[in-house]
Parts: C-alpha cells; structure tokens; sequence
C-alpha cells in the first residue's frame, strides 16, 4: 500500500484550477522533492494531503485513509503528517522546549512529563541541545526551523510534508535545515519536499517531481531528470533556480 495515493486530483479555488488530474503514488521511505514554477500548486499539493485545503475530483488517500472521509479519518492523517513551513511558524511567546511539547501535550493528551522528555530528545537531535529555553526571538532562522521540525517529528508522524524550508534563511544557514532533513530521510523517514535546493534533490531525494500547469510534467530519478532535462520547460525552470 502506498503512503500517499493521487488518483485524478482536482483543486480548484473558484475558476481557478490549481490541480488539474493528478495522479501520483508514493510509496513508504521515499524523498520526494517537487519543484516547479512559482503558482504551479506545489504548496496546495500538499497541503491537499494533510487536508488544510479540501479536493473538487478524484481520490486522495494517506496511509490508505482517505481526504474526503469523517473528521476522526481526517484528524488520523494530520496525527500522521507532520509540517513544516517556509516561515516557522513556532509559537512566539513560548520557548523551544515548550513549542516541541504543545502537541503531544495538547493534542494527544501526553503526560507532561514524557512530553517533556521526548520534547528534550528531539532538540538534541536537531541539533539545539543547548538552546531548549530560549524563545523563538532569540534565535537564528536556522535554530527556529529545526525547533518547527523537531515540534513536527513530536506527533510522530509517519510523514513528513516540508514546503521551502529553506528559503526564508540565509544561505549560510540553510545547510544546517538541508543537515538535519538528510538525517531523517537517513533514517527512513517517507518526505515530500517543496524546494529549490537542487544539491539537496540529487544527493537526497529519491525522486524528483516537476509541477507544471496543473499537473505532474516530469517524475523520475533526481540525478537523470537534472542532468538530461526531458523538456524545454523543465530546462528553462533549472536554469532560473541554478
Ligand atoms: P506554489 O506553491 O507552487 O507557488 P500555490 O499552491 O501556492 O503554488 O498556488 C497555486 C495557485 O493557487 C495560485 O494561483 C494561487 O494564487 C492559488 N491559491 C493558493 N491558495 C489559495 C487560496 N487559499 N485561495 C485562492 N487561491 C489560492
Ligand atoms: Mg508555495
């Protein structure tokens, strides 16, 4: 059974049609890097799977559950998909230490203190043993989105959703972000990644996948597609990302 099954989506918001018949497996362990050109919908695709948007046509299903079924069905997807964004997002008036524990605390009902515990783990997996309790405002792009992603890892997703996270940093900083998502795609962890990092797709990625006006134009090997691009379009986009 594949992880996210994309069986002729269609997205719309009014007259415009965002997804046009996508259709697209991905299967449990494999780092998906979508690229494409600014409006293609790389963003509302996934924010299609873990239902921030809701889908017109077709089938989609994660982990074998479907969008479209009760809100229990739904709520069982987010539980599985973690996110993290292009701008954080974390919660400001909280420290890093408290933004990893707010989900499993208020959402899955975790004991504070095994919340708390694990909370500590994933810092010091990311990287930010030594920054637990400072607040988001005291720390660097770089340091905020690995607190987003070790809050994401919290819920112990069996998916991970990234939308450029990267591209709000600093490019001195990005290494650290593209350090720690190896590591979990190291790890096993199934990832989509929305990014620019080409270095990242190639060295990473298990697949790479090119939106284009609505639909899937290319999906295949990151290191085949970019060094022969299929198309003139797929060519023109990597030049302007280059
Ligand atoms: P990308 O992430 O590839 O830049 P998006 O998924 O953000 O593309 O957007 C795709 C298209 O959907 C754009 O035309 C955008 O204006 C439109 N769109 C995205 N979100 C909304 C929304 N909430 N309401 C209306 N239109 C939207
Ligand atoms: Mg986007």
């Amino acid at each position: 059974m594949s992880m996210v099954e994309f069986r002729d989506v269609t997205k719309r918001f009014g007259d415009n049609v965002v997804l046009n018949g996508v259709t697209l497996d991905i299967d449990a362990g494999e780092v998906v890097v979508v690229v494409g050109p600014s409006g293609s919908g790389k963003s509302t695709f996934l924010r299609c799977i873990n239902v921030l948007e809701t889908i017109q046509g077709g089938e989609l299903r994660v982990d074998g559950i479907s969008v479209t079924g009760t809100p229990e069905q739904v709520r069982e997807i987010r539980r599985e998909a973690g996110m993290v964004f292009q701008q954080f997002n974390l919660f400001p008036q909280m420290t890093a230490l408290e933004n990893v524990m707010f989900g499993p605390v208020h959402t899955r009902g975790m004991p504070r203190a095994e919340a708390r515990q694990q909370a500590q783990a994933l810092l010091a997996k990311v990287g930010l043993a030594e920054r637990m309790d400072h607040y988001p405002s005291e720390l660097s792009g770089g340091q905020q989105q690995r607190v987003a992603i070790a809050r994401a890892l919290a819920i112990k997703p069996k998916l991970m959703l990234f939308d450029e996270p990267t591209s709000a940093l600093d490019p001195e900083l990005r290494h650290e972000v593209l350090q720690v998502m190896k590591t979990l795609a190291d790890e096993g962890m199934t990832m989509i990644v929305v990014t620019h990092e080409m270095e990242f797709a190639r060295k990473v990625g298990s697949r790479l996948v090119f939106f284009d006006g609505g639909k899937v134009a290319h999906d295949g090997p990151p290191t085949e597609l970019l060094a022969n691009p299929p198309s003139q379009r797929l060519k023109d986009f990597l030049q302007h990302v280059a």
